[in-house]
């Protein structure tokens, strides 16, 4: 059997988390078992769906590195394939014209609600043998008696009475499909093998099977996922904060670290947390996704956030960095490659908008010095101390960390003064900040021109605060 996967999105809105972490359970199961995973737009919505939801779409895949292999496939361009096979369940006596009013409906739904009986269509229409030419939706004649097995590989075998189902709609009164038979249809045609899907979608699994029995389709595998809860146990939502893929990029996360986080949302190998791309394909197994609903701990993504900026490969990071500075207005070409600010930062920085904001100096002057730095470290005397290494920086030949260290080692003793009496006056002129990467770190990455150039500015800034 070729397995297939499909991710299958209805465009109303951004990618969120929950889809993602969806979408990234079907792509491993394509991946691991050497299948193709499917991309389908379901944009029947007419009202709801937008391009600029497609794009979002499209942009959280490509921005998680989840490439489609098949696809991606727009319902809206299959009106035709679904009319058809619509028509195949009127002929073949599956489906039927229903006129019944939405009066009727509704006063149906009112009595069986205070003879507290489930709400469902009663079947007034189903052998009354309306003939198209009516103003009708057309309902699916599901089977009587008997029942639906599921047989599901994440939630176990679930069994559905055929009389808890009613007739439903497959097509609407101006002719347009409805979810559950574009969904069949899809599946059927597109060979999905395993759907793989939010656990909100349970109750339409055997409405769904039904129609491909009548259909004389295979049935394919379902799996469905556990939803996904915010702290307070209600359904993932924005008030929990970010839920957008989108929104995780322009906030500092890396990609890699964002799937790792999805992955664990509901599936565990041993209490093992870091996974990379190759392991979580290697031991992805379906029957290793939680049943029950997982919650959404931003701390614990923050904490892989930073395990991953620390130990990914800098050149990694770094083109992920890229961005963030390019976002902030950042020109790098005037100053260190951004590996080696990788390198140099992300032992403190959790994210990479943290890192891209703390390292702004090393390519454009700052405005103005961190006030309590300033006051803290530039009171009189600290002139004299950048003095001396200034004048001590520029007897040097080759700009070099190392020797930089060692002047800064030779003024401590020479100026009979504490480490961070030198250190940090230093520290602040060059970055403006009293917090930089290790000040011999900071002086090689700023270089020659821009060091002396600073340590200018802040003696006489010094003098200039301290005059009398
Ligand atoms: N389009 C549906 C949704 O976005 C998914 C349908 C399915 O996976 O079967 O919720």
């Amino acid at each position: 059997m070729t397995i297939k996967t499909r991710f299958a999105p209805s465009p109303t809105g951004y990618l969120h988390v929950g889809g993602a972490r969806t979408a990234l359970f079907s792509w491993l199961y394509a991946r691991k078992q050497g299948g193709e995973f499917i991309l389908r737009i379901e944009d029947t919505d007419l009202e709801r769906s937008t391009q600029a939801s497609v794009d979002a779409i499209f942009d959280g895949m490509n921005w998680l590195g989840l490439a489609h292999d098949t696809g991606p496939f727009y319902q809206t361009q299959r009106f035709d394939r679904y009319q058809e096979i619509i028509q195949q369940l009127l002929d073949q006596g599956d489906a039927y014209h229903c006129t019944c009013s939405r009066e009727e409906l509704d006063q149906l739904r009112e009595q069986q609600k205070a003879n507290k009986e489930k709400p469902r269509y009663n079947g007034k229409c189903r052998s009354a043998n309306i003939s198209s030419e009516h103003e009708a939706v057309i309902r699916f004649k599901n089977p009587v008696g008997g029942e639906v097995i599921i047989s599901d590989l994440v939630k176990g075998t679930i069994t559905v009475a055929n009389k808890e189902l009613d007739d439903l709609i497959i097509a609407r009164s101006d002719g347009t499909p409805t979810y559950n038979l574009t969904v069949v249809v899809d599946d059927m045609d597109m060979g999905v093998s395993h759907v793989i899907r939010g656990d909100d979608h349970i109750n339409n699994t055997p409405r769904q099977i039904n129609i491909l029995k009548a259909l004389q389709a295979p049935l394919p595998y379902y799996a469905h996922v556990p939803m996904i809860l915010g702290s307070d146990g209600a359904r993932l939502s924005k008030r929990h904060g970010a839920v957008s893929v989108m929104q995780y990029r322009d906030e500092g996360y890396l990609p890699d670290a964002l799937l790792n986080y999805l992955v664990r949302l509901g599936w565990s190998h041993g209490d093992q947390e870091i996974f990379s791309i190759d392991e979580m394909i290697a031991l992805f197994e379906l029957k290793d996704v939680n049943v029950s609903a997982s919650t959404f701990n931003p701390e614990k993504l923050l904490w892989l956030n930073h395990q991953y900026i620390m130990n990914s490969k800098p050149e990694h990071v770094a083109h992920h960095l890229q961005w963030h500075m390019d976002h902030q207005g950042i020109d790098c070409h005037n100053g260190p490659e951004l590996v080696d600010i990788v390198k140099a930062q992300r032992e403190r920085s959790k994210t990479l908008v943290e890192m891209a904001a703390a390292s702004h100096y090393f390519y454009q002057e700052f405005e103005a010095y961190d006030e309590k730095a300033a006051k803290k470290n530039f009171k009189q005397g600290a002139d004299d101390v950048l003095q001396h290494l200034m004048d001590e920086f520029s007897k040097l030949e080759q700009w070099d960390g190392e020797k930089l260290h060692q002047i800064v080692l030779d003024a401590v003793e020479v100026l009979a003064l504490k480490l961070g009496k030198v250190a940090q006056p230093l520290r602040v002129a060059i970055s403006g900040s009293g917090v930089s990467p290790a000040i011999d770190v900071t002086l090689a990455l700023l270089g020659r021109e821009k060091t002396l150039a600073r340590m200018s500015r802040a003696i006489e800034f010094i003098k200039e605060k301290n005059k009398v």
